[in-house]
């Protein structure tokens, strides 16, 4: 058993700090926010009452938050207290040069990125895909802590290669998912039964997470957010998010993104008209209506 500060106590941080009490550990948490706060308590989670309160005397640290400047700011008021050796981990989606400058930081302590994706229910399963960024030893260290949340570790590289390979993700699943929803509207345009082509796309050439997984056309599968009328599954305002991200990055390293800048104009329309709470596949009702 060990014991563990969490920061950040949200939809994700909550059930993520759930399962490590699970598991046996003890976990000691903090979040500006007292609903999350009370959320987070009723799953075992020692309430602190500041950010060093929570860290205090813990042999890990996992910090789950919204974006890069709260991220640093928290981590800078950790950088007082860590002892060298400490471990810690962030497991926020954020940008890679404040994932990069959290790593400085926090020199001489066991650091990594280690951004996830599977959502909400991934979060409260343990399963969340882990991608993560940092020395080989900080890895080691930080297995057994991140297994109960986990259903795959990957290495990634490097400081914030981590968040490097979660933005190129989310960027091509944003860019799959509005193909996936051209290719069921040009279908409807051209009189093709949305079960028929979705026998043909999932088992051709076209098959992809969009279409197999979360098929953005009620019926053919049945878990779908399609079929709850679009309640997320993945919200289309963290799928913007993501894409900025990624666009933020890929102005940084002189990519070009063609496909992904024309993604994030698209996703920007669909939540500036009212959207950005439904699951991202719900674009597909845009592009039906809209001259996009
Ligand atoms: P959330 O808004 O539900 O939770 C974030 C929590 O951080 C909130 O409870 C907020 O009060 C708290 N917080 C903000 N500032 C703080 C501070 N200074 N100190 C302590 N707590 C503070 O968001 P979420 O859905 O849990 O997402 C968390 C992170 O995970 C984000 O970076 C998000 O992009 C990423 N993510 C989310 C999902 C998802 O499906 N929700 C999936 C993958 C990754």
């Amino acid at each position: 058993m060990s014991r563990i500060a969490f920061i950040g106590l949200g939809n994700m941080g909550s059930p993520m700090a759930g399962n490590l009490i699970k598991a046996g550990h003890q976990v000691t948490g903090f979040d500006v926010s007292q609903d999350a706060r009370e959320n987070a308590a009723a799953r075992g989670v020692q309430i602190a009452d500041t950010v060093s309160a929570a860290a205090e005397g813990a042999e890990a640290i996992v910090t789950m938050l919204p974006n890069g400047k709260l991220v640093l700011d928290v981590w800078k008021e950790l950088a007082t207290s860590v002892p060298r050796g400490g471990l810690v981990i962030d497991s926020s989606t954020i940008d890679v040069e404040s994932a990069q400058a959290a790593h400085v930081l926090m020199d001489g302590r066991l650091t990594l990125d280690a951004p996830v994706s599977g959502g909400t229910v991934g979060a409260e399963a343990g399963t969340l895909s882990f991608m993560l960024g940092g020395t080989e030893e900080a890895i080691e260290a930080a297995t057994p802590i991140l297994e109960p949340m986990a259903g795959r570790l990957v290495p990634c590289g490097i400081a914030g290669a981590g968040q490097a390979a979660k933005l190129c993700n989310n960027m091509l699943l944003g860019i799959s998912m509005i193909g996936a929803c051209e290719a069921f509207v040009l279908g409807e345009k051209l009189g093709l039964d949305a079960g028929a082509l979705f026998n043909v796309l999932s088992t051709s050439s076209g098959q992809c997470w969009a279409v197999n997984t979360n098929c953005p056309v009620p019926g053919p599968v049945p878990t779908s957010p399609a079929n709850r009328d679009y309640r997320p599954g993945f919200a289309t305002a963290l799928m913007l998010k993501d894409l900025r991200l990624a666009a933020q990055a890929a102005g940084a390293a002189g990519a070009e993104i063609p496909l992904g800048s024309n993604a994030t104009r698209l996703y920007e329309a669909f939540e500036q008209a009212g959207h950005g709470g439904e699951d991202f596949s719900a674009i597909i009702n845009y592009l039906r209506s809209a001259k996009a």
